[in-house]
């Protein structure tokens, strides 16, 4: 059989492997190979290469990776104007369980006990709600942790509690106006569908994050968002604002030159009415910026303004590290470089109620309630121009049968890593898994493609048909 994918590179099957040579050099976009046992050193180097190991960088320092996507389905119940999927990727069938566990495991080796799995898709909640369960309960059982990342549609409170009893830790709600829902014309309109989640999230133990798409359309409606999000902060984590990418299959207008990082911060920030972002490292700068928050009766103020200060906390924080190689444990760290430095204890207690005194009218109005809410922009690069210093200091990857691999770098080529021949374990040594047929085969066999009906294309292969089939009308 031939693969035939219109517009994209056709993967090669020589003796039962893909011809990499065909694609760009992915090499370029994994961590370096692993050395001994320190799980933190490929994203170390990474960012020390890039020049972004700095003395307010957490990344590397603290944590091997900031979280693992493990795609479980590339289905979707909606069809977002900038989606990062490609245009084939729903002709793929749902990777076998058995696979998928696997992955975790290899999550596991990689990067250790703590690392969080985004379960992901297309949306993950189209999968059987038992297959969850049990990854839920693998990633428990490994010492790692789970955050389902969802547009919500189908996450009620029943779904969600189901969810929490096996285990999951987090849901991240990608909820913005990229995703055309019917009968919501604004972020504003949005609000409402926002609220009703986090209600159907609350009180299950379950922490509740938000990522919101940002492109010239929604631009001016961030600040309004970043209020309700301050209004709602008791009930969230963290809330992470995306910045429009080239990639995938979208098909909004190209990226407006005025839709920058720069300007994403100053929306955000005016939002709070609190200064955007710190100087804390959470990777590379032009990918990630962050910011952690207290937050009560509307108002908030920075916990990480005073860079001299936190400059000293990293410090002591990485002395009075002992784990030293995977995810560290900061309640540990914290509690013994207090009692090492006790004067450091005290200067964190002075910014504490610095801080506090900055929100004092908003403490008077919440009747003493203050919350802590963590804020992120994410920057994914355009699929036309990775840069290979990002990839090598990326801490969002996700795991494929090659290994764990830059979010960005996957996306570029999807169909290439979803299409490949995927190796599965089996009595008699191993078998093969082909995404397109579902087939399980002795020997790898590619996957074959032809466009998708009209009714089930997505993306820009949906607008482009419809437009074509118009002017043929006309
Ligand atoms: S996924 Fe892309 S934008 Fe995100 S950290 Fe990795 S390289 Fe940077």
């Amino acid at each position: 059989m031939t693969q035939v994918i219109p517009g994209s590179y056709i993967p090669m099957i020589r003796d039962g492997a893909v011809n990499k040579a065909m694609v760009f050099d992915s090499k370029a976009t994994k961590h370096s190979p692993f050395a001994g046992s320190d799980q933190r050193r490929p994203l170390q180097s990474g960012l020390q290469e890039a020049g972004q190991y700095h003395e307010l960088q957490t990344a590397g320092r603290f944590y091997p990776v900031a979280c693992v996507a493990l795609e479980i389905t590339q289905r979707c119940n909606l069809d977002c104007t900038l989606c990062y999927l490609s245009e084939h990727a729903e002709q793929a069938k749902d990777v076998p369980l058995e696979l998928l566990l696997h992955r975790v495991d290899e999550i596991w080796a990689c990067y250790g006990a703590g690392t969080t799995i985004q379960i992901t898709g297309g949306d993950p909640t189209l999968r059987p709600i038992a297959d969850i369960e049990v990854l839920c309960r693998r990633i428990k059982q490994l010492g790692l942790r789970s955050c389902l990342m969802t547009n919500g549609i189908r996450a009620s409170r029943l779904y969600l509690k189901r969810l929490a009893e096996a285990e999951l830790d987090d849901v991240a709600f990608h909820v913005d106006m990229t995703q055309e829902r019917n009968g919501f014309h604004s972020e504003l309109d949005l609000n409402a569908l926002r609220h009703q989640l986090i209600e159907d999230a609350r009180g299950l133990g379950l922490r509740i994050l938000f990522n919101t798409t940002v492109f010239q359309g929604n631009l001016d409606e961030i600040p309004m968002l970043c209020r309700f999000f301050a209004e709602h902060a008791k009930d969230l984590s963290l809330v992470s604002f995306q910045m429009q990418a080239e990639t995938g299959r979208g098909h909004e207008a190209p990226r407006d030159d005025a839709l920058t990082q720069a300007r994403v911060a100053e929306q955000i920030s005016k939002g709070f009415g609190a200064s955007f972002p710190s100087a804390v490292g959470i990777g590379h700068s032009d990918c990630g910026q962050y910011d952690h928050l207290l937050v009560a009766g509307g108002q908030a103020v920075s916990v990480l303004e005073n860079t001299t200060w936190i400059a000293r906390v990293v410090r002591a924080l990485a002395a009075a590290d002992t784990s030293g190689h995977a995810v560290a444990d900061i309640r540990q760290m914290v509690l013994s470089a207090g009692v090492r430095n006790p004067g450091l204890a005290l200067r964190g207690l002075l910014e504490g109620i610095r801080a506090l005194w900055q929100i004092r009218r908003g403490i008077w109005q919440a009747k003493g309630q203050v919350a802590r809410l963590s804020v992120m922009i994410h920057s994914f690069m355009d699929a036309s121009a990775l840069d290979a210093d990002r990839c090598a200091s990326c801490v969002f990857m996700v795991m494929t049968q090659d290994g764990p691999l830059s979010m960005c770098a996957y996306n570029a080529e999807r169909d290439h890593y979803l299409f490949a021949p995927q190796r599965m374990a089996s009595t008699q040594g191993h078998s093969w898994w082909n995404a397109a047929t579902g087939a399980v085969t002795p020997e790898p066999t590619q996957a074959d493609l032809q466009p998708p009906a009209y009714k089930h294309m997505k993306g820009r292969m949906r607008v482009q048909e419809a437009k074509r089939r118009k002017e043929k009308a006309l």
